[in-house]
């Protein structure tokens, strides 16, 4: 056979390759979801280019996977008539990392097995996750459009192979020889059993058989669970999917599941992850549903369909009105798209309300990996601050867990008019502020926010039912109103004298680098602390900013 090369694999993916060549991970099953995760892809991404290029499809309509075991040879083939890869996207797809969850996985690698297997759970490794079960991978395929077919052949001990090969039509075909100690997945009822687990609501059908034999299971028809009605669908189901469409291994949170019918018609199928994305903070903070148009895959690049405060969110929206050729730049100017934005972003939120209102320990959980996020919305997003202030929770001075704006304000002292947070880079170090002193013995609760984003959105948010938010380290937050701290038993008063002499040295002492010296109601164990002037900027932001030489 000619044309064959011979390549290296990618620093990280020769370690990530060492760990499943000797895996000792108890699921290795796993390395099947993958794969037939990886052909519904293909077949998603195919069906999208025919819409434009239909002769691309022609020959060969109906999409489906299939999964040949051959027992004499100790093989499975996973075969789907998805989009195929050319020489360059083999060498591209396979011998670097190509998603960034896979990506995360390889930096987390610690060289110690027993902790590194344990990340397989966590992450998933994709394509890679073959090399559990397999000494052998082949996988021969051949572009959508083009005549050229291609094997790319490798054991998985630092360099692949790529050579010219045939295949009949269009798609891929990944063929695993097993390890000795994988023999198990020779036998079709096993496998049967873990593609309904894994895989059984991908929305192309899969079938199993044995090499040579007349008769195959299908074991899925290919019926894309979010068009069920919510009622018939088991809670592993719902799982089971969240894991094909949203890349995560965790369990989701919380599922939304609904049909909109009126003047436009969707489906959404959205889940909240329990655990946070890997690039829940990338800077393109984009979020990552799939857009589907009557059961047609579109795109995941659906920045017009979400805000980017709610990028956590991982599924599937499926619309009935937009147009099937609708390209991905089209998106941004669709009215029935920003119609859609406007209703599934007011639904996420009622929703999420409605949760914290009945599962209130469910909703902290989800603030607890989401609240940084979502509170990026009362930044961004005027039209939702107020929504979003009444979801919003926090730590305080008083209180052990999450409290929230309106279980501050019903705690308020009777002479308190506003809401006092203070703002820092940690918990540790927000609790720590000296300014705390006079808040905490004049009983006084105060909002505790270590977050980035809250710096930003207390510059635009003035307050919660009219009661103002107010950075305790601004001069205005005068103690005196509140009331008199209880004297403590060494509280000696100093003569007022004494203290203006005092201050006086200061003033002298710090010149301009100071405005003012005062003397202060707000400590009760630190000698002196810094304040920010009234009109000035909180602390904290100013520090930040510096920080960041603006
Ligand atoms: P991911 O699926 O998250 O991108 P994988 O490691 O599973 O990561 O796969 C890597 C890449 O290899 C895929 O993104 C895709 O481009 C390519 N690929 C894998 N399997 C197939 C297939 N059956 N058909 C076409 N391309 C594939
Ligand atoms: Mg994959």
């Amino acid at each position: 056979q000619s044309g064959e090369e011979r390549r290296g694999f990618e620093a990280e993916v020769a370690k990530l390759l060492r760990l499943m060549v000797d895996s000792v991970y108890s699921e290795r099953e796993v390395f099947l979801r993958e794969l037939i995760s990886n052909a519904a892809d293909a077949c998603d991404k195919l069906r999208y280019e025919a819409l434009t290029q239909p002769d691309l499809t022609r020959d060969d309509p109906d999409f489906a996977i299939t999964v040949e075991v051959d027992k004499d040879a100790a093989t499975i083939r996973v075969s789907d008539n998805g989009i195929g890869m050319n020489r360059t996207e083999m060498r591209e797809h396979l011998g670097t990392i190509a998603k960034s969850g896979t990506e995360a996985f390889a930096k987390q690698l610690t060289g110690d097995a027993a902790k590194d297997v344990s990340l397989i759970g966590q992450f998933g490794v994709g394509f890679y996750a073959s090399f559990m079960v397999a000494d052998r991978v082949r996988v021969i395929s051949r572009r959508a459009g083009e005549q050229a077919a291609q094997e790319w052949e490798s054991d998985g001990h630092g360099d692949y192979a790529i050579r010219n090969a045939e295949r009949a039509g269009r798609g891929t075909d990944v063929i695993l020889h097993l390890k000795d100690d994988a023999r198990e997945f020779l036998d079709t009822t096993k496998l049967d059993d873990i593609v309904r687990t894994y895989s059984g609501h991908i929305p192309v059908p899969v079938t199993i058989r044995e090499a040579g034999a007349e008769d195959a299971a299908s074991v899925s028809q290919g019926t894309a669970l979010w068009t069920r009605p919510k009622g018939d669908i088991a809670d592993e189901e719902y799982t089971e999917f969240y894991r094909h469409v949203g890349g995560g291994f965790d369990e989701p949170a919380w599922t939304i599941h609904y049909k909109a019918e009126g003047m436009i018609e969707y489906t959404v199928l959205l889940f909240v992850p329990s655990m946070r994305p890997m690039d829940l903070f990338d800077p393109a903070r984009k979020p990552r549903v799939k857009l589907y148009v009557r059961r047609v895959y579109i795109t995941d690049d659906t920045a017009e369909l979400l805000p980017g405060w709610l990028r956590f969110l991982r599924g599937v929206i499926d619309s009935e009105d937009l147009p099937l050729n609708i390209s991905r730049e089209m998106l941004q100017n669709n009215p029935v798209v920003r119609r859609m934005r406007k209703a599934i972003t007011n639904k996420a939120l009622t929703e999420l309300e409605r949760l914290a209102d009945k599962q209130p320990e469910t909703f902290a959980k989800i603030w607890e990996q989401f609240g940084p996020v979502l509170k990026e919305g009362l930044y961004e997003d005027a039209d939702r601050r107020e929504q979003l202030l009444k979801l919003a929770r926090f730590r305080t001075t008083k209180r052990d867990g999450w409290v929230s704006l309106a279980d501050y304000v019903a705690a308020m002292k009777d002479k308190q008019s506003a809401i006092y947070y203070v703002t820092g880079e940690d918990e540790a170090a927000v609790a720590r502020q000296p300014q705390l002193e006079g808040f905490k013995a004049r009983d006084v609760e105060v909002l505790l926010l270590s977050d980035p984003v809250d710096d930003f959105w207390l510059q635009v948010a003035t307050d919660f039912e009219g009661k103002p938010f107010k950075s305790i380290t601004r001069g205005g937050s005068d103690l005196k109103d509140l009331g008199d701290a209880p004297a403590g038993d060494d509280a000696e008063p100093v003569a007022d004298d004494k203290l203006d002499a005092l201050i006086a040295r200061l003033k002298a002492a710090l010149g301009d680098t100071v405005t003012d010296v005062r003397r202060s109601d707000r400590l009760t164990e630190t000698p002196a602390c810094l304040v920010a002037d009234d009109a000035g900027m909180d602390l904290h932001l100013e520090r930040m900013l510096k920080a960041h030489q603006q």
